[in-house]
Formats: structure tokens, sequence, C-alpha cells
């Protein structure tokens, strides 16, 4: 295998192997733009040293090839005394992690080299500068020194000279840093520092590969389910220099608004800075925008480069550069991080620009980020009332609506959060070590760094809310506190709220009010209207897209008309899930209690007649929301004794009685019935299609009052389409025989209303045997719809209520499974029966429907696999509706 990749070589579909940092340098070096020349160790010299302790052993050679090439061109040898070739040692993984690997910068200089350097630039500051940067790099990323050793340092230096910004230190000063930071190197590993430049790059490549394992990258991966195992790439690139004076720099931009979408010019630059210097916030930045006056030609250079860059990855791009002495370098781009609201309008910019049609368009958004528009925002009204103030304002970094209790560090904001409490992360600046805080946290709130900080970065990643630099906040991170411009101080533990889409923040709880996108959704904002919100223009765009082209039907679990209604708005195509449970609670439970402990016949008959015309009701009502749209009911599921006092309410309140000596027959009959009841596993006893077949009468009342409804839907010419579900079946036989006797009762109905009903009767795949027997069930029934919860419960032997407060953490911390199964659905075990009696269904019977019901209709990744397993139809909640909209189109374009 060949490990090492010069820039040439690469490109941009090469992610897996040159990772993305290195396929993109490779990708702009082949579009002929300025890129320093340099190389790529790919991410299989990676994972060979992972695994087995050492680099592979042809690297060395490979490396040494390129490195003389690379030599060659730029006529200059590695770390060469009279005038050394600088290199930068980069990761790089397939996808990028803001922060969480660390790159080396002026490998190559050395005691020899230093002077060489200050010649060969005719600035001896400047080659100072570059070398106090590589021991302060080198030490704390490769030899694990601890970094604030050399931040203070730094910091004695400067206020021994009275200066503010590192800028103000002269080649004395650094000369005489440079011998501290030694010393500390020195000290702190018991060794001096490496002066052989191509150890410092072989070292530092290998801390590269080491930095795959550190528990940040594992963090941010777990969170982001990055696989463990993709290893990253080392990039080796010839150094240019930001720091050489005010006419060098450094910067880096997006070509548009990452959070708006908005085309323009959006990037930080910093004179005479190197590096990190931009987003570190050691000085001020100022705006891209104002380079123009500084260096016109570079400035204007790199809008075209920029310009060249969309049109050419088609997408937002992030970039970094450096402009030295005048000269503009290309050091870094990607396709960009961008926010929900932005990735909406970006693609349909897009899609009006030509530069992509609508089914790349689909592939742009997902339905987490739709779901992250349909949140609510805050009401910007309230502000000032109701004990809430303006307290300040930064930089909208990350939309959304955060309140929660201010803490100042990361230990606290992920023990309170554990805790039930919600909190909101405030901080200087975030670095990589906060990165288990910022995830515990509601919201992140700086007062330094701008929109390419880490905390702006990481949180739009995550999808946190994040205002970013405000200024005006004093945050105080030792004693706990934020003292606002006006001298209002906020203390841990304090209410505050932040708008992470206007930057705004207050102290208090803001009220919210609902997004313009569920307001469209529900209809009381129109698309095609002149002053139409712009995000709701792109929302409508793209939903029409996806319903264009999607083949899988999305229906709604609704139990009222009011659910249903909104269910419609939504875009719902009926329900697929009518829970007749919910209809027994309320005033309704005496009766429910009554036909439990119906003695005779006579009784029970009296009590179901009871229920009966409150459940037409509850019907009709359904059907006439869902007129034209198949409404699935399912019958009474759960065990009866949820339906029952608890059992200790009610043993205290016959024990109080009889030692009253009051009346108490009925609660000691009800007692009696509970005990009776009482189950040690109720999810496996008697429910669902058990009940029906124990208990005379139950489902065909149920079934009375579907078809008495349809019925009169029908004669107030109406178009009901009722079909009837039976739950936890698990053999056919249980299917036959609650189909005969609703047929009856439905034959009855029809013929005393004089209608003809058409009627369907189907049943849950919700128990493995149901699965493993499909082909016979089908037989019985007119459709299946997976209960994939249930499915998940039984397939694992997890019982939902309380594996995930028991042992889910533990699971998802050693990786055995990423997700849990009841939230996106395990396509190997579960989905793998879904998919066999889908198809042994489909044998027995050609037009079987499909469907599923349960959390897992409602989740992107699992509409992706319902899609592909050919089912008809998803079912979920209500809120969830455009959400599978637009997977199920994603997963179809
Ligand atoms: P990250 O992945 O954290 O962005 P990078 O490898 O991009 O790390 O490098 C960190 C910083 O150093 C960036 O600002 C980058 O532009 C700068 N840098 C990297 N290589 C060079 C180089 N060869 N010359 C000048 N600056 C460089
Ligand atoms: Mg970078
Ligand atoms: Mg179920």
């Amino acid at each position: 295998t060949k490990f090492v990749y010069d820039f040439t070589e690469g490109n941009k579909d090469l992610k897996d192997l040159l990772g993305g940092k290195g396929a993109n340098l490779a990708e702009m070096t082949n579009l002929g733009l300025p890129v320093p020349p340099g190389f790529t160790i790919t991410t299989e010299a990676c994972k060979v040293y992972l695994e087995s302790g050492s680099e592979p052993a042809a690297l060395r050679a490979e490396v040494s090839e390129h490195l003389t090439a690379l030599e060659r061109k730029m006529g200059k040898k590695l770390g060469q005394a009279d005038d050394p070739l600088l290199v930068s040692v980069r990761s790089g993984a397939k996808f990028s992690m803001p922060g969480m690997m660390d790159t080396v910068l002026n490998i190559g200089l050395s005691d020899a080299s230093v002077s060489g350097l200050a010649a060969q630039a005719g600035d001896e500051r400047f080659a100072w500068d570059s070398y106090r940067r590589l021991i302060q790099m080198f030490g704390k990323t490769v030899l694990d020194v601890d970094g604030d050793l050399f931040e203070e340092a730094l910091e004695d230096a400067k206020q021994a000279k009275g200066v503010t910004v590192d800028i103000d230190l002269d080649a004395v000063d650094l000369r005489a840093l440079v011998g501290r930071f030694k010393d500390i190197v020195a000290k702190e590993t018991g060794r001096e520092f490496p002066q052989d430049p191509r150890e410092q790059m072989d070292l530092a490549v290998r801390a590269v590969f080491d930095s795959w394992n550190t528990d940040r990258a594992k963090l941010y991966r777990r969170q982001e389910r990055i696989p463990g195992d993709l290893g990253t790439a080392v990039n080796v690139c010839s150094m240019v220099f930001g720091n050489l004076g005010p006419d060098s720099g450094t910067g880096v931009a997006f070509t548009r608004d990452p959070a708006s979408g908005h085309q323009g010019v959006y990037g930080d630059y910093l004179q005479n800075a190197q590096g990190e210097d931009v987003v570190a916030g050691i000085r001020n930045t100022i705006p891209l925008a104002d380079l123009e006056a500084i260096d016109k030609a570079s400035y204007g250079e790199l809008m075209q480069i920029m310009e060249t860059l969309e049109t050419h990855y088609k997408d937002l791009c992030d970039i970094e550069f450096t402009i030295e002495r005048g000269k503009l370098w290309m050091l870094q781009t990607r396709v960009g991080k961008r926010t929900a609201g932005a990735a909406f309008r970006i693609a349909t910019q897009l899609v009006d620009q030509g530069l992509i049609d609508e089914a790349e368009a689909l592939q742009r958004v997902n339905g987490a980020q739709l779901a992250q528009l349909m949140f609510p925002r805050f009401d910007e009204s309230a502000d000032g009332k109701g004990g809430t103030a303006t307290i300040g304002r930064g930089i909208a970094a990350s939309p959304g609506a955060a309140v929660g209790r201010a803490v100042f560090d990361s230990y606290t904001a992920v023990k309170w959060s554990r805790s039930g409490e919600k909190v909101i992360l405030i901080r200087r600046e975030t670095n990589p070590d906060d990165l288990n805080g910022m995830i515990a946290a509601e919201g992140i709130l700086t007062s330094r760094g701008g929109k390419t900080s880490h905390a702006a970065v990481v949180a739009r990643g995550m999808g946190k809310t994040c205002v970013c630099g405000a200024e005006e906040l004093e945050v105080d991170t030792k004693s706990r506190r934020m003292t606002t411009q006006d001298g209002t101080v906020i203390e841990e533990g304090d209410t505050v709220s932040i708008d992470g889409s206007t930057g705004k923040v207050y102290a208090g709880e803001v009220p919210v009010v609902p997004s313009p996108v569920v307001e469209y959704f529900e209809g009381r904002m129109h698309a095609g209207a002149e002053d139409a919100d712009e995000l709701v223009k792109a929302v409508h765009r793209i939903m029409a897209y996806a319903d264009r082209v999607r083949r899988l039907r999305v229906r709604a679990n609704a139990d009222n008309a009011e659910d249903a209604a909104r269910a419609r708005r939504f875009g719902a195509q009926g329900i697929g899930l009518c829970r007749t449970e919910h209809m027994f609670l309320g005033e309704r439970r005496e009766m429910v209690e009554r036909l439990i402990l119906a003695h005779t016949d006579a009784d029970r008959d009296a009590a179901l007649a009871e229920l009966l015309p409150l459940q037409q009701a509850d019907f009709t009502e359904l059907f006439e929301a869902m007129d034209g749209l198949p409404v699935t009911v399912r019958l009474l599921d759960p065990p009866l004794h949820e339906f029952l006092p608890d059992i200790t309410d009610l043993s205290v309140r016959v024990a109080l009685a009889e030692a009253r000596h009051e009346k108490h027959e009925n609660d000691l009959r009800l007692l009696q019935a509970v005990h009776k009841l009482h189950e040690q596993n109720p999810m496996l006893g008697l429910r669902g299609v058990r009940l029906g077949l124990v208990i005379p009468g139950l489902f065909a009342m149920q079934v009375r009052a579907i078809a008495e409804a349809a019925a009169e839907r029908k004669n107030a010419k109406g178009d009901p389409r009722a079909e009837i579900m039976i739950p936890l079946v698990g053999t056919v036989q249980e299917l036959e025989i609650v189909r005969e006797e609703a047929e009856q009762v439905i034959a009855e109905v029809e013929q005393a209303r004089g209608v003809s009903l058409k009627l369907t009767l189907g049943t849950m795949i919700e128990l493995p045997r149901a699965a493993l027997t499909a082909g016979q069930i089908a037989e019985s029934a007119d459709f299946f719809s997976f209960g994939t919860n249930d499915l998940t419960q039984t397939v694992w032997g997890f019982s939902r209520d309380d594996v995930e407060a028991s042992f889910f953490t533990a699971y998802l911390e050693k990786g055995i499974f990423g997700v849990s199964p009841f939230e996106t659905i395990d396509k190997d075990g579960v989905g793998s029966l879904v998919r066999s009696a889908a198809a042994a269904g489909r044998v027995t019977r050609p037009d079987l429907k499909l469907g599923v019901c349960g959390e897992h209709g409602g989740d992107p990744e699992s509409v992706h696999f319902f899609h592909e397993v050919g089912l008809d139809y998803v079912s979920c909640s209500p809120f969830r509706i455009p959400v599978a909209r637009l997977e199920a189109g994603r997963a179809a374009a």
C-alpha cells in the first residue's frame, strides 16, 4: 500500500484515505489555487499504528521520499541552518472535528536554524516568535507539557515589559522567552527540546496519530456518531508566515453567512499573526471586509478564490488563509457547517443559482434540522416584563431560545444537568476541554470570540443555542459570576435566557412563542405571501420537493379530533395509530371499573353498553377530522390493571375503613380484583388481543362503536375509512377468532344502517412470533402495522420503562450501541425481522398494506430504513410529520 500522497496526487473524493483536510488541500492544489506544497500521510498508516502500536515499516522511507521531493521543490532542506524549510504537521480526519486534534507549526526550527530564518526574512523578531511558537505547540501537544506553563511564562514576559499584547515583544524579549520555554520543556520532560528537524517531524506525526484516541476526541465522536476506527490522516505542509509584519496576517472566512445563508463577505482577519491566533481570541480581529483597505490585491484574489470554491463545491465553504508579505496562501477549505435555517436557505439559493438540482437540494438538509426549526422562539415583546431584562448582546452564533441557570464551568454544568437542572454554560471563551459542559448545557454564552470561535463552531455542529462574544459582559469564572455593563451581577444559579438567533442575553426567564416554521405548517403563515419569512419560503419549497418524490406515505398517531386536525394541517395522510385506551380515562374510568368488576353477564353488558356511545362519539369526530383518509383504530391494548386504582393506595384505604368500621364493600371488591389482575410482568401478561379473547364483548363493543361511527359518517355523506387493528397478536388463530366476531358485528351494523362500510381488519406485528409467522398471519390480515416499540422490547428482551434509566448509559459508553434501539431502529436485529415479515406477508397477500407505528416512524434514520424495506407508510406523532415527510423524500430522491 501507498501510505503517502503528495498534494498534487489527491482529490476531494479521497476523504476516507486522506482525511477531509488533506483531500481538500489536494483539490485546491489541482484547481491551481495557491496552496503551500506538501503531502499527506494516509488514515491507513494511522490505523496500522493504532492497531499495532508502531508505524508501518514502509512509512519512514516513503515519508523521506516525499520530503526530499518537497525540499527539491522549495529549494531548501527541512531545518537547513542557513535557510530552513519549515513545515506544519496537521491532523485531518474524514469528518471535521473542530479543535479535537492538534496541529504543530514551524517544525524544522532549532537553535541552529533560527538565525538562518532571521537572516532570510531580514527579521529577527519574526524568527524568534516562530521558534517560541514551535516550542510552545510542540511542548504542549507532542511532549504533553502543561500548556499553562508556557502561557504563564509569556504573560510574565509581557508584564515585565509592561505591554499587553504579544506583538509588543521584540526580538530580544522573544529570544529570552525561547530560553524560558526550553527550560520548561527540559524540566517537565527530563530531556532537551529536540533539535533534529526530522525527529521533530516524526514525533509530531506520531502525536497526531495518538490524538485520535484522546478522551476529548472519543467524546466528540460519540456525540456526533462518528465511528471510532476511521483514524486520522496527517498533513505535512510547507509553512507560510502571517507573522512577518503588518503586511502579513491570517484569517478565516465563509463563502456565505453560515447563520443566514446570505451571500456576502463573512470572516475575521488578524494582522501580523499566525495560525490559531484568529480563533484563539488573543487579540481583537477585524472584519474580513476591512482587509480590502489593507491589501486590496490579496483581498481581490481572495474574493475570486471564494467564488471559484463555491462554484466548484456547489456549496458554502469555509476557508483558512494566510497572507505572507502581500502574497495570499490558501491553507484549508471544506464544505462549512451551518445553522439549520441556513441549510434550508442555502439549498434553495443554490437551486436558484442553477448549481444544484432539487434532488441534491434535498440531500443538503435533514429532518433533525427541520425539527430544530420547529422549536419555539423568545417572545420579543415580553422583553423587560415579568422581571426579565436585556443585559447584553453578543454574536448570534447558533440559533435557538435557551433558558437555564447560569453555570461557569463544565464540571458544574454536567453535575447540575445530571440532577435535572437546565443550565446555560457561561465562559469567557470555550476550548475543547469544555465539550462535556457544552453537551450538558441548554445553551452556551461566551464574552469573547466571533462566529468562528470554538464555542460557535462546536455549538453549531451540535445544534445547540450559542451566543458568543458578548463583550459587555464581564465573565469571572473564578468567583462564578458575570457582571453586566450597568453593574448587575448574575451569580451561579441565577436564571438567564439567551437567544442564538439575535444574540440577545436576558436576565430571568423570557417566555417563548412558536417558530414561524410551525406557524407555516399550521397554516397561519403563507409561504406565498409577499412579506413571508425567507426561511418559511425555503422550507415550503424543500417540503414540496420532498412530497413530490417520496414513496412512503406519512400518517399520524392521534387519538382525538384536535390532534387529527393538526396532523392533517402538518400533512398527515391519515391516522396510523389511534390508541383507544385514551378513551377509557377520566370519568370513564368508573365504567371500566364496573366492567372489570362485573360478576354477571348482565352487569358486564350493562357496563359495555355505557361505554359504547361514548366511544362511538369519539370515532365519529375522528373520522370527520380525517374524512377521506384512512384511520387505523387499535382495539384496547394495555393491561386492565392500568385502569384500576393503585394497589397500595387501595390497601391503605381499605385498612383505614376497616379500622374505622366504615362501609368499604366496593373498595374491598376492587382490591380483590386488583389482586387478581396483578401480574409480575404486565407487559407480557393479559393485554392486547388476549383481552379481547378473555373478556367477552369487549372487542365486539369497540368494533360496534367503530362501525356505528362509520355508518353515521356515511349517512352524513362523509367518507370514513376505518381500519381495525388488533394488537399483540402472536399467532393467526388469535386473529381468526377476533376477525370472525368482528365481521359479524360489522355485518349487523351494515344491515341495520343500510350501508356498506368496507372496513378492513389487520394486525400489529410486534411480537417476534408474529414476525416469524407473518406468512400465516397475513392470511387473516388486510394489513400489518409494525409496532416497533414492543417489537424492540421483545426482540431484545428489554423493558423500555426500566432499561433506559438503568444500564443504557453504560451500553452507550461502551459502544455496544451508538444510539438507543428505541430511538433508531436496530436494523440488524429488529429491522431484519421487519424486512422478512414484510416479504413473507406479501407472498401470502401481494396487496397487503404495510406500515409502522411507534416512535421509529418519526426518526430520520429509521424512515430511510422503512423506505428501503418497502413499507407503504410510517406513522408518527403530529409534530414529527414534517420531519417524516422530509426524510421520506430524502430517502427516495
Ligand atoms: P485545525 O484543524 O485545528 O484548523 P490546522 O491544521 O488547520 O488545524 O492548523 C491550525 C492553524 O494553523 C490554522 O489556522 C492554519 O491555517 C494554520 N496553519 C496550518 N498549516 C500552516 C502552514 N503550513 N503555514 C501557515 N499556517 C498554517
Ligand atoms: Mg484548520
Ligand atoms: Mg404495542
